[in-house]
């Protein structure tokens, strides 16, 4: 063993291949072997110029490696004295299994190091025009998994409906369940709630309703793209600060001068994607 080799558990950013950080980039500039996961933008990935690079994750429904099998290549490289890299979309330790990783690698004794990234859960809603805690609208915000009815129904528990910013990922296939299962726990069927899909990159594509119509199986909520996609329910899922149109008055109706020559500068200013 050599005893220069470590880990780095790197969150890559939402989508936008923009925004992985400084860190995250110089890691993966000196990276010899690069481990990552599905959701990771090419360009994040092309980054490790000089890094054996492998696909890890879920393709076609099936795991390429098992959590175990992702830990023992880590692992092993690193005792060879390699810099391995383990590149996760969003941040590592947000529903990421990168807290697992890093405390397989740990206990084998190699060093194990965290870049944070952004997480799709707030950066999704943001480029969507939804700031998760707006203020005087939404207190906090809670992110869940969707992935399991009986957990994400367990952790509702915990609040009161319609206290805070619900950002739930891995949900979008079981909205329907998931926003009964809200309904029934006393929020409002009129609460907004969005879909924020392919969050952050040029295809992101934004659906905007109530709880009761994510709770009609057979709504129509979205064109289902094959990007991923998150559910944001609360009153802040209906403002969309970026468009000037929505969040700001009429022009031709409006006595605030002000607020309307804000909303003009900001129509003239649009840079986002569309929202559509
Ligand atoms: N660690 C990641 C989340 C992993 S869970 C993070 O911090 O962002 C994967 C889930 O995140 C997906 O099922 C989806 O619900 C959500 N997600 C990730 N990227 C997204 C994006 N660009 N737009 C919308 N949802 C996204």
């Amino acid at each position: 063993m050599s005893g220069t080799g470590r880990v780095w558990l790197v969150g890559a950013g939402p989508g936008d291949p923009g925004l992985i950080t400084r860190k995250g980039a110089a890691c993966l500039r000196r990276a010899d072997l690069v481990l990552y996961d599905a959701l990771v933008h090419p360009r994040v990935v092309a980054i490790a110029r000089h890094a054996q690079r492998f696909f890890v994750g879920k393709r076609a429904g099936r795991h390429q490696l098992s959590q175990a099998e992702i830990h023992t290549v880590m692992i092993r490289a690193a005792q060879r004295g390699r810099r391995v890299v383990r590149l996760k979309g969003g941040d590592p330790f947000v529903f990421g299994r990168g807290g697992e990783e890093a405390l397989a690698v740990a206990a084998a004794g190699i060093p194990c190091e965290v870049v944070p990234g952004v997480t799709s859960a707030v950066a999704a809603p943001a480029m969507a025009g939804i700031p998760v805690t707006q203020r005087g609208v939404a207190a906090g915000v809670l992110v869940l998994s969707g992935h399991d009815e009986a957990a994400f129904t367990n952790a509702l528990a915990a609040v009161q409906p319609s206290a805070v910013t619900l950002v739930v990922l891995m949900g979008h296939a079981r909205r329907a369940g998931l926003a009964a299962a809200l309904i029934g726990r006393g929020w409002q069927p009129m609460t907004p709630a969005a879909i924020v899909r392919d969050g952050t990159l040029p295809e992101q594509h934004v659906w905007r309703g109530t709880l009761a119509q994510l709770a009609a199986p057979t709504a129509e909520t979205t064109s289902e793209g094959i990007g991923p996609a998150m559910l944001v329910i609360g009153e802040v899922a209906a403002l969309d600060v970026l468009d000037a149109r929505r969040t700001l008055p009429n022009p031709a109706t409006a006595t605030d001068v002000d607020a309307v020559a804000a909303a003009a500068s900001l129509r003239a200013g649009r840079t986002r994607p569309a929202v559509t």
